[in-house]
């Protein structure tokens, strides 16, 4: 895409509710400023009964593409034309892309999670035990499992939805996938090579999981998906036992850079991209 020529900008933009946390469009627009690509992001306020409308509306109105945070990642696939492989595997959508008049759902938060991985560890041959079993960890396992890593525990409170996500990744992509009992604290599998809080605890008025790291290999790397706040009492604790950490801020920069990607072709500047994120967050309060 050309630097601005006129006065019409590309759209994309997010639609969720409740929207006013979502600190994304500083990133994105910090990345189009950047390249001189003339496009805006629109954080819109949609409620489940207008989802339909919202997309026809994008639809209509040339847009590039949109982000779906909650609640629409599941139910936006019945408003899409087509579904990227692992969005299909996965069954949800965070990013849709408009392409020769067609709509593609892809899911990019676990691409993010792994790219941030990537940036420190190499994600083929990791043995890997996965806290959680939402739609972050089912997004996370998928795409670990699809980069590479090749044995995956899932542990999860609700041991059902632990067992789903097992016999999906299991069945449907070249690792070893399996359920590990929730237990307090957490025991990490000999052999496990990374560690990933994938629940929502950490967030502002929650707990946190005890992990004991007696007996853990050296080399274990401990991840929280939660970018904000980033320094979890989780990864704090993980510090504390002698571990490398990984914080949430990269799953979620990058999953943003990989949906920029797809909607203008353009890979952006991370850096630049990455501070946007740092101030946006230091000014985000939870609802
Ligand atoms: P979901 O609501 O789908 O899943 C929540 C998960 O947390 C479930 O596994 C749930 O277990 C577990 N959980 C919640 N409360 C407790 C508790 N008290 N004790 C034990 N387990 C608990 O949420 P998401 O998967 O969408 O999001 C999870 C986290 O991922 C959030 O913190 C979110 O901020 C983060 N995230 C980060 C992104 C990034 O870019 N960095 C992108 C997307 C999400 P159970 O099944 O038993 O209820």
């Amino acid at each position: 895409m050309s630097p601005a020529t006129n006065f019409l900008p590309a759209l994309t933009g997010s639609f969720s509710t409740p929207a006013a946390g979502n600190p994304t469009g500083a990133m994105m627009e910090a990345a189009y400023d950047h390249h001189g690509i003339a496009a805006r992001y629109l954080n819109c306020e949609v409620a489940p009964q207008d989802l339909g409308d919202a997309v026809r509306g994008a639809a209509a109105m040339g847009w590039l593409g949109f982000n779906c945070s909650l609640p629409h990642k599941v139910s936006v696939v019945d408003h899409l034309d087509e579904l990227a492989p692992s969005a299909r595997l996965i069954g949800a959508v965070n990013c849709a892309v408009r392409r020769d008049g067609r709509w593609t759902g892809e899911n990019t938060d676990g691409q993010g999670f792994v790219a941030s991985l990537q940036e420190v560890r190499d994600v083929a041959g990791q043995r890997v035990l996965l806290l959680g079993a939402g739609g972050a960890a089912r997004a996370v396992a998928v795409e670990l499992a699809l980069a590479g890593a090749v044995e995956i525990w899932i542990c999860n409170r609700s041991v059902d939805r632990a067992a789903e996500i097992a016999a999906l990744v299991d069945g449907s992509t070249p690792a070893r996938c399996s359920v590990l009992p929730w237990a307090a604290p957490v025991q990490v599998p000999a052999g496990a090579t990374c560690l990933v809080n994938a629940t929502s605890l950490g967030l502002p008025g929650t707990g946190t999981i005890e992990v004991s790291y007696a007996g853990t290999e050296p080399a274990l790397i401990v991840c929280d998906v939660i970018p904000n706040p980033p320094d979890t009492a989780f990864l704090r604790a993980a510090r504390e036992a002698g571990k490398q950490t990984l914080d949430g801020r990269g799953m979620l920069l990058n999953q943003a850079a990989i949906n920029l990607r797809l909607w203008t072709g353009v890979d952006p500047d991370r850096q630049v991209m990455g501070a946007a994120m740092d101030q946006a967050i230091a000014g985000w309060e939870h609802p």
